[in-house]
């Protein structure tokens, strides 16, 4: 738990979020500013700062369940495909400090990304 993180108050109930699914270690989440029809976000409860923090931590099991609840929520709500992105550090375009892989999906995805 770190307490500035607003991931770590989500994950704790401390601030509301769309849930769309919990388990012991895993949150799923609706995306505040949604870049696609359904955009969730899929976390650890636990506070890695990163995806290169979490395996420094020895904790790659986690990074597996995040993509294993990643698959499930994608196939919910993205029946013809969806995507997955797990932006990391300031270059990778991460704002909030606590790792969390993107499900987009409900429209064509571009590739290559912008
Ligand atoms: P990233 O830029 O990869 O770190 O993604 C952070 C994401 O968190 C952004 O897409 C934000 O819209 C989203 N976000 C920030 N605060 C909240 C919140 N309180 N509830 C849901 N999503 C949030
Ligand atoms: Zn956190």
């Amino acid at each position: 738990m770190s307490l500035d993180c607003i991931f770590c108050k989500i994950a704790g109930g401390e601030i509301q979020a769309k849930e769309v699914y919990r388990d012991d270690d895993v949150v799923a989440i609706a995306d505040v500013n949604p870049q696609a029809p359904a955009h969730l976000l899929v976390m650890p409860r636990k506070h890695y700062a990163d995806l290169t923090a979490l395996y420094a931590a020895g904790a790659g099991a986690t990074a597996a369940k995040l993509f294993e609840v990643a698959a499930k929520v994608g196939r919910e709500h993205g029946a013809r495909g969806f995507r997955l992105v797990a932006n990391t550090g300031p270059e990778g375009g991460q704002t909030v400090d606590h790792v969390h892989v993107h499900v987009l999906a409900g429209r064509h995805m571009a590739w290559p990304p912008g």
